[in-house]
């Protein structure tokens, strides 16, 4: 079993504080908590007062192209912006980049130890619009696989594929 580690947003009781951004922020800057950033924040809130809303982002995966194509998306009638709520990392726009490095963000779930017992952006959002849970997932076989995969990588690199091969072959037989 694995643990997954799960964000849930409310977004009808976002109000736009963006204290998430500010603590994001501060846990990474170097040191940490010697300054905020938002542009630094792993969580963004996509932020339309015009359009009554305000959309908490977490920062997802790196992507080196951008898609070539766009979403556009309706909610309640109002139309957002292409992009407005991907997650990813990507040359197309300033999101989720480091503003001093340019290298990519992405939320690392506040990974610290000892472990907090909660992310610190869902600790200060006083209003309750990010929660926390965790939950158990079926992912023994995958990460048996990946050890596997780990362990034979290094073999092979060590006495070379034919060799391996030929070993667990003579293996299986025995
Ligand atoms: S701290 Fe909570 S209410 Fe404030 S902007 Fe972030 S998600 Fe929204
Ligand atoms: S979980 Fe931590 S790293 Fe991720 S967005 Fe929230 S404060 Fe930032």
């Amino acid at each position: 079993m694995k643990k997954v580690k799960v964000i849930k947003i409310d977004v009808d009781k976002c109000n736009g504080c963006r204290a998430c951004e500010v603590v994001c922020s501060a846990f990474h800057a170097a040191p940490k908590y010697s300054s905020t950033n938002p542009e630094r924040s792993r969580i963004r809130v996509l932020w339309d007062p015009l359009k009554d809303i305000y959309v908490p982002v977490l920062a997802g995966e790196y992507t080196e192209a951008e898609c070539n194509g766009r979403d556009i998306y309706t909610i309640d009638g109002k139309e957002y912006d292409e992009c407005s709520f991907c997650r990813a990392s990507c040359p197309s726009r300033n999101l989720f980049k480091d503003p001093d490095s340019d290298l990519p963000l992405k939320c690392d779930m506040c990974e610290e130890e000892p472990p907090l017992p909660e992310p610190l952006c869902v600790q200060w959002c006083l209003s309750d619009a990010l929660t926390y849970e965790e939950r158990e997932e079926e992912g023994e076989e995958e990460e048996k696989l990946g050890e596997m995969e780990v362990g034979l990588e290094s073999l092979i690199k060590k006495h070379g594929a034919k060799t391996v091969m030929d070993t667990v072959a003579r293996l299986a037989k025995e």
